[in-house]
């Protein structure tokens, strides 16, 4: 196996560079890609893929209502 591959590597691997469309990923930080084109949840410019994302990311979950 070759180790040395920061030659090539330089000028191809940008890190700037996205698929076209992807506007960011899933605030949450489940890696998850917003794309252009399709429906999320925006929340105070926040992007969310799911409702889990959402409800993740402010520590919220559901639950079922118990009488206590
Ligand atoms: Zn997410």
């Amino acid at each position: 196996m070759a180790t040395t591959l920061d030659r090539f590597s330089v000028g191809l691997a940008d890190p700037q560079e996205r698929e076209p469309g992807v506007i960011c990923k899933c605030a949450c930080g489940c890696g998850e890609e917003i794309v252009a084109g399709y429906e999320y949840i925006e929340a105070e410019g926040d992007w969310f893929a799911d409702t889990s994302c959402f409800l993740k990311y402010h520590g919220a979950e559901w639950r079922f209502a118990e009488v206590s």
